[in-house]
């Protein structure tokens, strides 16, 4: 058995522990491989242990991916951040962004995504804690620009995604999901139909899932610890 098999079995198994302590089903919760810093190889040897979900920070680094793993089944998700000039690289390459947090991108995304293919899978980075990094909406202008994804026609609006700063254990963790599912909640109040809530590294998974999350993103604890900075 690989390494990576044996990681994503000890991510399965922390995964479904979670849901269980939480009183949920392990289907409600999505598992999304982060293989940034790793090549072709290591997404194909998770792939070969049942993964399908693959999440990638840097667009060019990712697409050279997405082309030599065509033959496989596989979404890639978006979860870096995205600079104008690579709206196009994303739109043509990948089946979903999670980091979406300004219209002028978003507007972009839905005008270069090729007409064959399936409307982009979008969540909107929501910036929950002011920390981690500077990218996403705050959450009171969250509802203002999930309407306006949610009207352009090439995008299809799924939830909401955040990188909250690391806390300092389970409680204050949840305490930081739990306001983040908040925000998730009160967009869904209004109407929009949102089944996606993406919150959860290797490191809180379990607070995430406590909490609500519907997708964790997964990289150290599947991949092993990288090289390179993030
Ligand atoms: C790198 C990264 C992850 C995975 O983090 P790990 O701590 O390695 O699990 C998840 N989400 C985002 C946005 C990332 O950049």
């Amino acid at each position: 058995m690989t390494t990576i098999e044996k990681n994503l079995q000890t991510v399965q198994s922390r995964l479904a522990a979670a849901c269980q302590a939480a009183g949920r089903n392990r289907s409600e919760v999505c598992l999304l491989a982060v293989s940034k810093t790793f090549d072709a190889g290591a997404v194909a040897q998770a792939h070969a242990a049942g993964q399908t979900e693959f999440g990638e920070n840097y667009i060019q680094e990712a697409v050279q991916k997405i082309v030599a793993l065509h033959h496989l089944d596989l979404q890639w998700h978006c979860i870096g951040p995205i600079q104008s000039n690579k709206t196009r690289l994303v739109a043509e390459h990948f089946d979903w962004v999670q980091t979406v947090d300004r219209l002028k991108i978003a507007e972009r995304l839905s005008e270069q995504r090729p007409a064959h293919l399936p409307p982009l899978q979008v969540c909107i980075q929501v910036n929950a804690d002011g920390g981690a990094t500077k990218s996403g909406v705050l959450p009171q202008d969250a509802l203002a620009l999930a309407q306006q994804v949610a009207a352009l026609p090439k995008l299809h609006l799924r939830g909401i995604m955040s990188i909250p700063e690391p806390a300092p254990d389970f409680a204050a963790a949840c305490a930081v999901f739990a306001s983040i599912k908040a925000v998730f909640d009160d967009l869904k109040a209004t109407g929009l139909a949102l089944d996606t809530l993406s919150m959860g590294m290797s490191a809180d998974l379990e607070a995430a899932i406590h909490s609500g999350s519907t997708m964790v993103r997964v990289g150290t604890a599947i991949f092993g610890g990288r090289v390179k900075a993030d």
